[in-house]
């Protein structure tokens, strides 16, 4: 923060209240709580009572000192429109500055992997998730053109270098969602070495049923600098809600079960692909 940047501390919330007084309000720094819906559907996902109370309570209280706080909400397999929305509603009253919703998906190691949601079943949720938007102010922290994809709008390669991640083992590869593909010790070599191709939805079945913001925020951010109209109308229409969804991305790999199949999750026959929310 001192260098000027920007950083968003993601947090369950469950000790924020206890160590809040070591934080001080600044434009730099964003509470960044998890939450994934209502009570009983965050307390059921995190597999606690409880949860969502206290996280709720460090939310008022972040928000009342100041604080620059957002909401990170993962959907999953099983949700209602309406209860998301409401959701939102809810979210919104609280005085948060801003929402991030990904669709949650089956990878290896999800600890709830029969919980995920497909692919095509995530973008007709959003469709009519964001039919009960059109006439609320949620203030949802994403790009238009992203909130366009969830719905099955544009067809999206994922871009996993636009939201790097570096923890203790170095810069993993390829993506924060992926934990078997190895580290780079530097960030050059994560950037120079990666075998970028080998991932994404169509190239790795891991990625097969993943929309999530990490890898495809960033391709619709390019999408918007590249062609300033389309993000401009997108921005004044909203994303679309109905009319046939964008072909989904071949699949570049041998036919064989990814995960998610291989869990037991239904798949949709709706989609091109047989395919899928944090
Ligand atoms: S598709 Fe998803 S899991 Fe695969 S590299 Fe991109 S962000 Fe990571």
């Amino acid at each position: 923060m001192k260098k000027k940047k920007f950083v968003y501390l993601c947090t369950n919330a469950l000790l924020l209240q206890r160590k809040m007084k070591d934080y001080k309000p600044s434009v730099y720094l964003t509470f960044s709580i998890h939450l994934d819906g209502n009570q009983l559907r965050h307390d059921t996902s995190v597999c606690q009572e409880g949860v969502f109370d206290k996280a709720v309570e460090a939310i008022r209280m972040a928000v009342d000192k100041g604080f620059r706080v957002n909401v990170n909400c993962t959907l999953f397999q099983g949700e209602e429109a309406k209860e998301v929305a409401e959701f939102f509603d809810y979210a919104t009253s609280l005085g948060v500055e801003g929402i991030t919703v990904s669709p949650g998906f089956s990878y290896d190691h999800a600890p709830q992997q029969e919980v995920f949601l497909q692919r095509s079943a995530s973008k007709r949720l959003f469709r009519r998730i964001f039919e009960f938007g059109k006439s609320k102010k949620w203030p949802l922290n994403h790009s238009t053109l992203y909130l366009d994809f969830l719905a099955g709008n544009q067809t999206y390669h994922c871009t996993p270098w636009g939201n790097p991640t570096r923890n203790l083992f170095g810069w993993q590869r390829p993506c924060y969602l992926l934990v078997d593909e190895g580290y780079a010790s530097t960030f050059k070599s994560l950037i120079e070495e990666t075998d970028w191709g080998k991932y994404g939805t169509g190239n790795n079945p891991k990625c097969a049923n993943c929309m999530a913001h990490c890898g495809y925020e960033p391709t619709a951010v390019n999408d918007a600098l590249a062609h300033p109209l389309k993000a401009f109308q997108k921005f004044i229409q909203g994303p679309g809600t109905d009319g046939p969804m964008a072909p989904e991305l071949p699949v570049a790999y041998a036919e064989e079960k990814s995960s998610a199949t291989a869990a037991g999750l239904p798949v949709d026959t709706g989609s091109a692909q047989a395919n899928h929310n944090g």
